[in-house]
């Protein structure tokens, strides 16, 4: 079977349901625009009259798959993982993080855009605008927008064997998160440990402890979430959690797990010798990008897929967005590929109108942001987090933060515990990188030096 359609997304996250969102605000007609996302999860059920029902599955242990169209990926290591109420699709559909319309399958219904789930796209042909489908489809399009996103890094490829035990989680997307719920149902009281100390770990640490789970934390850097805190940010936070119970364990690795007679991991061998009691294990030690469909098609840059300020590959038809682009951030002279959502939202939009409204379309100027939201805890960061760095309010309260300053100009910060005129006057800051002739005047005025610009 062979289609063809105007417009092609590949991957059917939160970068594609942005730039559904978008087309649909610009108006596509029907049938011009498809999103081909290979996402799936899978259900263990006992009454599945109203789902498919696999063959070899016992009339009263059902298990089914069910196609998931577009959501706003984040809430997977947040209200997703909340003991009570937490959040469940619909409600989470893209594209209600950025407090726009939630894009239901019943939308892309309506506004006649094809989602093509469960089904990955096994091959793309750039030269000839061509897609291979795992359903043995043949694809065609006038120009293709790569959103495929990023895959957890697993521990096979560091030399650790155990992935498919059935009490080791990952978190990547929803049949992970699905998977860690049941796992955390079935360890209340338990042990965990966490191995990586960056956002999987920080985020998922604290949804364990609020499930009751007890927690080490085990990763080789000297502090948590090494690639953006300082040591003194990360002290506050692991201060934090130490007062929840979660046991800090840094500067080792894990080796190896035991196993018991189930293939269940029971234990954590690291290298430092000890070996930890475990009854659920989650790993968040890395993302790689989602591009071996494109590799020797387009030209590749940190790891990701080269494109212009109009998120236009080095061929034409082809756009990237989301975790695979390597963009150009204007306002550092700098070539990024960020894993975050704001990024995926923005990146999104901006190649649907450059695709669609080429004249009126500027170059894409964007200010890199991050967030992250723990317990009661929230913080933000704003620009490049490179160069002196200056910390500032109360390290002992809930309000404090860094700036940081590349030749003498303030090009990053971050904030813990901000309200909203805060963060837009951070940004609006951060986009006119101030010269500073006085670090300490930053440190003594804190975020007023940013509301102050
Ligand atoms: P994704 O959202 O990952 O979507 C990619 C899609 O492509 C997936 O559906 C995938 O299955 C599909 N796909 C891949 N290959 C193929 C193929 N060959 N055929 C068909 N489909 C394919 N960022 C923040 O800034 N703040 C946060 O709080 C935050 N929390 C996060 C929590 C979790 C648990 C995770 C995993 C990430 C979080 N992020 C956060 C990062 C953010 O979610 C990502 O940057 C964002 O999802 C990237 O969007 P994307 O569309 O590029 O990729
Ligand atoms: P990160 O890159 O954030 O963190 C990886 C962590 O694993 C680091 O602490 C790293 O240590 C550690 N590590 C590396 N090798 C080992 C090892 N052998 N043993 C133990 N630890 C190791 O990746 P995550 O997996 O946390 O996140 C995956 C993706 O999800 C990223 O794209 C991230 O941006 C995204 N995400 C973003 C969120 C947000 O923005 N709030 C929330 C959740 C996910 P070191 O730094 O010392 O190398």
């Amino acid at each position: 079977m062979s289609r063809s359609f105007d417009y092609v997304i590949i991957g059917g996250g939160v970068a594609a349901g942005y730039a559904a969102l978008e087309f649909g605000k610009r108006g596509v007609s029907h049938g011009e625009l498809c999103i081909i996302s290979d996402e799936s999860v899978s259900f263990s059920s006992s009454s599945s009259s109203s789902h498919r029902c696999s063959s070899s599955a016992l009339i009263d242990l059902c298990v089914f798959n069910e196609s998931v169209a577009p959501y706003e990926r984040p809430a997977l290591s947040k209200a997703f993982l909340l003991p009570e109420a937490p959040a469940r699709l619909p409600g989470f559909h893209t594209c209600v993080g950025a407090n726009e319309e939630r894009l239901t399958p019943n939308w892309y219904k309506e506004h006649g855009i094809e989602l093509i789930l469960e089904t990955r796209v096994k091959s793309a042909d750039v030269r000839n605008k061509k897609l291979l489908t795992s359903t043995g489809e043949t694809i065609t399009y006038k120009y293709l927008i790569v959103a495929t996103g990023a895959r957890a890094l697993k521990l096979e490829e560091i030399g650790i064997s155990g992935s498919d035990a059935e009490n080791v989680c990952y978190l990547r997307d929803l049949a992970d998160a699905t998977k860690l719920v049941n796992t955390m149902r079935t360890c209340k009281g338990g042990n965990a440990i966490v191995i990586g100390g960056g956002y999987i770990g920080m985020e998922c640490a604290a949804s364990l402890v609020i499930n009751k789970i007890n927690v080490s934390m085990v990763f080789p850097g000297s502090y948590c979430m090494g690639r953006l805190f300082t040591p003194k940010i990360a002290s506050y936070y692991e201060d934090v959690y130490k007062s929840k119970g979660v046991n800090f364990i840094k500067g080792t690795s894990l080796t190896s797990f035991v196993f018991n007679s189930e293939g269940k991991v029971t234990g954590a061998n690291l290298e430092d010798g000890r070996c930890l009691p475990v009854d659920m294990v989650v790993v968040g030690i890395g993302a790689r990008p989602n591009t071996n469909l494109f590799e020797n098609q387009l030209v590749f840059e940190n790891n990701g897929i080269k494109v212009n300020t109009r998120l236009q590959s080095s061929n034409t038809s082809v756009y990237a967005i989301g975790d695979v682009a390597s963009f150009p951030v204007k306002l550092f002279g700098k070539t990024r590929r960020l894993e975050h959502v704001d990024a995926a939202r923005k990146s999104a939009k901006h190649a649907v109108s450059a695709i669609m409204d080429p004249d009126k379309t500027s170059e894409f100027d964007y200010l890199p942001f991050f967030y992250s939201r723990v317990f009661s805890l929230s913080w933000r960061f704003y620009g490049d987090n490179v160069g002196e760095v200056v910390h500032f309010g109360d390290f002992n309260g809930t309000k404090f933060g860094a700036y940081w300053v590349d030749n003498g100009r303030v090009v990053g910060c971050f904030l813990e515990g901000g309200e909203g005129a805060d963060y837009d006057a951070i940004a609006e800051m951060i986009r006119a990188k101030p010269v500073v002739a006085d670090m300490g005047e930053l440190e003594r005025q804190g975020v007023e030096f940013a509301a102050g610009v």
